[in-house]
């Protein structure tokens, strides 16, 4: 706990006991019932997004003890994904702020709440990013990540760019002890939508060829996942620098698409693909992955950029191609995930280790592209 508190903390403090009376946490708490308390408990900071494209402000707030069904977290990795872009940018019309962002993070258990059986402090953990509720059609079928009552960590609740969150029991997985928090943290988003991407929605196996189109944060980790399913995985990007990294993680296929007509390369080598992962969602990646692939084949969409947009529509009909989205992960592909990884046999990539002080700037060299594969923030605070 600290002891004087700066008279800016006490300002915060104030202007966040306007908004528990004003809306934010009587609306944040219909809809997430678990979520932060502002007020009593730890004192802790945290990442704290106060208005749209404003820098991040780092801020000394507290946070109250865990909901019977819920632990207290002490966060020591978070993951730097695009979509921490758009919620800066206001894009997700869901969150409520302020916000502390950050929806893939590793840590160690600080608390448990009364109800909570099986997990102990000390357990190092990986924390999904879907809170969902149990009971809609969606989850009844274990399509967790389509739940109608979805409340998301670092989305519509606060997250993990803090020194301490609480979150459900429920959502927590175990992380083995060769395995880092710069790598766990990782898993509930840039490892898990991937992967749920190649091997559920687009049936990735044994011989499948595979395009991956854009390499970054996930793309990276799709070349990873192609080969440890089997594929022959090709992927596309416009940097040189990044497909030296594509081959270094295995990928049998680059194409510099600055260089080179991504179509003119597949029909000159290798031919059609069953599967082709689009990362980057525009109407150009949209028309070369449908063309790309082979009849009957599957594009599936993971990037968005444009809510509406043209596709090559006779070679769907006539050509029977499927386009296919892909959203997240469910609960179950998951812990397939971390399981993977805790058996040591899918090893996440990860790039930069930020000090989360710093999270300004890696924001904007996130915007820039500067980052080649994920980039993820470290804890302590200074
Ligand atoms: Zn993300
Ligand atoms: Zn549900």
């Amino acid at each position: 706990m600290r002891q004087n508190r700066p008279i800016w903390v006490i300002v915060w403090r104030k202007a966040a006991l306007e908004r528990v009376k004003f809306g934010f946490a009587e609306s944040s708490v219909e809809r997430a019932p678990n979520s932060y308390k502002l007020l009593g408990g730890l004192e802790m900071k945290a990442v704290v997004l106060e208005a749209y494209h404003h820098p991040f402000a780092i801020r000394e707030v507290e946070i109250g003890d865990p909901q019977p069904r819920e632990v207290t977290v002490a966060v020591k990795a978070v993951g730097l994904c695009l979509t921490d872009v758009h919620i800066h940018e206001g894009k997700i019309p869901t969150v409520k702020l302020p916000l502390i962002p950050g929806h893939e993070f590793a840590g160690v258990i600080a608390k448990t709440g009364s109800e909570v059986k099986g997990l102990r402090p000390g357990d190092r953990v990986v924390v999904n990013i879907d809170v969902t509720c149990g009971s809609c059609d969606h989850c009844l079928r274990g399509e967790t990540n389509r739940c109608s009552n979805l409340i998301r960590i670092g989305f519509e609740r606060n997250g993990g760019m803090a020194e301490y969150v609480n979150v459900p029991a429920a959502n927590l997985e175990p992380i083995a002890p060769n395995v880092s928090f710069e790598k766990a943290a990782i898993l509930p988003d840039a490892v898990a939508t991937t992967y749920r991407a190649m091997k559920t929605i687009g049936e990735v196996g044994p011989g499948t060829k595979v395009a991956i189109l854009g390499i970054g944060g996930l793309g990276m980790q799709g070349i990873r996942i192609g080969k440890l399913l089997g594929a022959y995985v090709a992927c596309t990007s416009r940097n040189d620098e990044k497909l030296e990294m594509a081959r270094d993680l295995g990928a049998d296929q680059v194409i510099n698409t600055k260089r080179d007509r991504f179509l003119d390369v597949v029909g000159k080598t290798i031919g059609s693909f069953d599967v082709v992962i689009d990362n980057i969602g525009t109407p150009q990646s949209v028309s070369d992955a449908v063309k790309a692939c082979r009849n009957g084949g599957r594009v599936v969409e993971v990037g968005y950029v444009e809510p509406v947009l043209e596709a090559p529509f006779y070679d769907v009909v006539i050509k029977e191609k499927q386009i296919l989205g892909s959203r997240a992960s469910t609960r179950s592909e998951f812990r397939e995930v971390v399981s993977l990884v805790n058996a040591g046999k899918l090893d996440p990539h990860i790039g930069e280790l930020i000090p989360i002080d710093r999270v300004n700037q890696a924001l904007q060299d996130l915007k820039s592209g500067k980052f080649l594969t994920r980039g993820v923030l470290v804890l302590p605070f200074s």
